[in-house]
């Protein structure tokens, strides 16, 4: 069964299998997934409703509603002692399709550098909006940046992904993460018992790979399915296979880590 959407501004934390102890910070609208893509192997299920494209909808918490969701939970994570690595904005869906995301994230900064000056803030982003120059402006704002590439060839891409909308091919994705500031690219590795999706294949990944030389990517997180994705044929990669394209990622210059499926 795909993941419930949240129900809160922030959430958690959360003990990530990436990122260690993360408070999450989920910018989007209640109800139900807001995403732009459609990933076969999304915990939230498929892609439904009007709300896909940046700020389209309503719902969307305001910048002060955020703001003050964060001051009150950092707060109360300070009198509590509560350990916690980071400050993740992630939630049930694509954050930075959020209508205001440069003035929520400078605000998010501020409420970090008042209470809990040392908490680094993180986003986890499907990329596609990273062109956009207020959504860039907001991405600079970030200490760490997650940024999803799976596939990089348009065929994969769109089997594995879904569509995206316009200006989020992978050729303008690519460029786009080009110039952000640096960038830890998030791949998730899948397999379709039907056979018709598979990125870990050695044309997949080498389409990949070059996409990866291109964004001047420093670090890589590879991963595969840990929760029940929105394609129920959908399988994760072995272990085995993850370390294999690790070690290509590591001949071509890049740091990579692997997080394999739970046994
Ligand atoms: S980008 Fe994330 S939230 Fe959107 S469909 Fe893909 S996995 Fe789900």
């Amino acid at each position: 069964m795909p993941l419930p959407p949240l129900e809160h501004i922030t959430y958690g934390p959360v003990r990530s299998r990436r990122l260690g102890v993360s408070l999450g910070v989920n910018l989007l609208p209640p109800g139900g997934k807001v995403c732009n893509m459609n990933c076969a192997y999304c915990q939230y299920g498929w892609t439904r409703g009007a709300a896909r494209y940046r700020g389209q909808g309503t719902g969307w918490p305001t910048a002060q509603a955020v703001e003050t969701a964060v001051s009150e939970r950092l707060l109360r994570a300070a009198e509590r002692n509560e350990m916690i690595d980071k400050l993740t904005v992630a939630g049930h869906g694509e954050p930075t399709l959020h209508p205001e995301f440069d003035d929520v994230t400078a605000r998010l900064c501020a409420v970090r550098d008042r209470i809990a000056p040392r908490l680094p803030i993180a986003i986890l982003s499907n990329s596609t909006t990273a062109g956009w120059p207020e959504v860039r402006r907001g991405l600079e704002r970030y200490d760490e940046r997650y940024m999803k590439l799976d596939a990089g060839d348009p065929i994969t891409y769109a089997r594995v992904n879904g569509a995206a909308g316009p200006g989020s091919s992978v050729e303008q994705v690519i460029d786009a993460l080009r110039a952000l500031p640096p960038i830890t690219i998030q791949a998730m590795f899948v397999t379709d018992a039907n056979g018709e999706i598979d990125n870990s294949t050695e044309g997949a990944v080498e389409d990949w790979l070059r996409a990866l030389e291109c964004v001047g990517a420093g670090r890589v997180h590879i991963y595969t399915l840990d929760r029940a994705p929105a394609l129920s044929s959908l399988r994760p990669v072995s272990a085995r296979r993850l370390r294999e394209i690790a070690g290509h990622v590591r001949r071509a210059g890049m740091i990579a880590e692997v997080f394999a499926k739970k046994k």
